[in-house]
């Protein structure tokens, strides 16, 4: 297994620590493949009954594939955990983050099933519209709607309307009077719990844009504004604490935070507030170092957390709403590339790193750029004898930090040709996805049962050179 002169020990001191060489380099660690993903003893990827070669000679590299069974599964695992688990209290509803990922086709996915859904912009509201999501299962966020934006969501009704400044509480107002509706929102509270993989940082105050910050007393302020128009409906709070969360101590400790302070306005201002919003944020695993609860253990203890801190507090227990993106897209996803450029580049102590070059890179896949995200990899269009070597998979921009995977053991002879995997790439992708480099963006392809289903289609030259008008 050695992979250069110094042996495979040298290597792995250059690896992180969670990264371990693998016993079988072909092999898939199946907790980061989507449901259907598997390898046969050929080495080829297979996902929704297609073979990765398959799927390329259909939409060609790169390519973003969605595992149909994989995201609707997921999106009803949470819708029915979280039913189940707040069943005995006062419910609980899932809204699918539009954010994560979003098409018509998919928003067709998730009418059918019947998922609430969350925005941010008029640009995701009239996509979910146009895959059949009424209005009242839409709630609008955002921390800076225009005009525009409220008096669209107001005027199709959407559910709710999550308030985010004190200045948007006059905004609002404004725009409903004008409509003459009387729209139901959440106020957006900052409580001071930021969480983010596997720590969380408690502090009284929050030095971020999104919600009103109970600590400077702008969320009492903000609460006393509602209280006094007739115009908004407060029908509850809301928190969002962050992303890609393992620890449900950091839930436990927002619930407590939300609990004690809808006592709070419930007792001074005498305002019933039915609703509590409790955000997204649920991790998932992009590499082996990461391990996700259940949707089933994080509603039961989430929905233990809330009677309790409501009891706790005095207050009767909402209804709650939350808000997975990431759990239910991100693993679903898988992008594929073709490789390219392949260089050995040679590092102090003679270890050897091999840059694999895909087709694709930070315009379809920002995350490793942008947080530092972590991935993972594999050969998915043949198996290989040849033993692990640890490599880096980078893209084709003009830019050192355009990198897709930082550390992975490939087959030592991967090569231009091959068609290579990057698995829990639903989420957040192509959503974020660009043009630098005036690249085309990669198509979704949504794939079941053997068949392959072109959810967006790729980017052309024309697409690119639509907007500029001296083309
Ligand atoms: C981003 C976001 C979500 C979804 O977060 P995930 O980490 O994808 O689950 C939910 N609610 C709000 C308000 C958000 O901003």
């Amino acid at each position: 297994m050695s992979t250069h002169e110094a042996g495979s020990l040298h290597a792995q001191g250059r690896a992180p620590a969670w990264l371990e060489v693998p016993q079988d380099v072909n092999a898939l660690l199946q907790q980061i493949w989507p449901d259907t993903a598997h390898k046969g003893d050929d080495g080829v990827l297979r996902v929704g009954g297609l073979s990765a070669p398959e799927i390329v000679a259909q939409v060609g590299t790169p390519a973003f594939v969605l595992d149909e069974a994989d995201f609707r599964g997921r999106a009803q695992a949470f819708a029915h955990a979280f039913a189940d688990a707040f069943a005995h209290l006062a419910g609980a509803r899932v809204h699918y983050a539009a954010k994560a990922l979003i098409s018509v086709g998919i928003a067709r996915w998730l009418a059918e099933d019947d998922l609430a859904v969350d925005v941010c912009s008029d640009g995701e509201l009239d996509t979910v519209l146009r895959g059949g999501i009424a209005p009242n299962r839409v709630t609008f966020h955002g921390s800076n709607k225009s005009d525009a934006e409220l008096a669209q969501a107001m005027a199709l009704g959407v559910d709710l309307i999550v308030i985010d400044s004190l200045a948007e509480i006059d905004q609002a107002e404004r725009v409903a009077a004008a409509l003459d509706c009387q729209p139901e929102v959440m106020l957006r509270c900052s409580i001071g719990v930021e969480a983010h993989t596997h720590e969380y940082i408690a502090t009284s105050h929050e030095d971020q844009k999104f919600g009103l910050s109970v600590a400077d007393g702008s969320a009492a302020q903000g609460v006393r504004r509602l209280a006094e128009q007739q115009r908004l409906q407060l029908r509850g709070l809301h928190t969002h604490i962050g992303s890609q969360i393992f620890d449900t101590e950091a839930f436990q400790l927002a619930i407590r935070r939300m609990a004690r302070l809808t006592a709070q306005i419930e007792h001074e201002h005498g305002l019933n507030l039915p609703e509590l919003g409790l955000g997204g944020g649920f991790g998932v695993a992009y590499t082996t170092g990461h391990d996700p609860l259940a949707p089933a253990a994080i509603a039961g203890r989430m929905a233990a957390h809330l009677e309790q801190e409501c009891q706790a507090a005095g207050v009767a227990v909402p209804h709650v709403t939350i808000e997975p993106g990431r759990a239910i897209a991100g693993p679903a996803g898988v992008t594929l590339y073709t490789v390219g450029t392949v260089k050995p580049v040679t590092l102090d102590g003679g270890f050897t790193r091999l840059y694999v070059s895909v087709d694709g890179g930070m315009s379809d896949n920002i995350r490793t750029a942008l947080y530092g995200a972590e991935y993972s990899a594999t050969v998915a269009s043949r198996y290989s004898t040849a033993p692990p070597q640890l490599s880096r998979v980078v893209g084709k921009h003009c830019e050192s930090g355009d990198i897709v995977v930082k550390d992975e053991y490939l087959p030592a002879d991967v090569a231009a040709g091959d068609i290579l995997a990057v698995p829990v790439t639903g989420a957040y992708c192509h959503s974020m996805a660009s043009n630098y480099n005036a690249i085309g963006r990669p198509p979704i392809a949504s794939v079941r049962d053997g068949l392959l289903t072109v959810l967006v289609r790729r980017e052309t030259m024309d697409d690119l050179l639509a907007r500029d008008l001296f083309a």
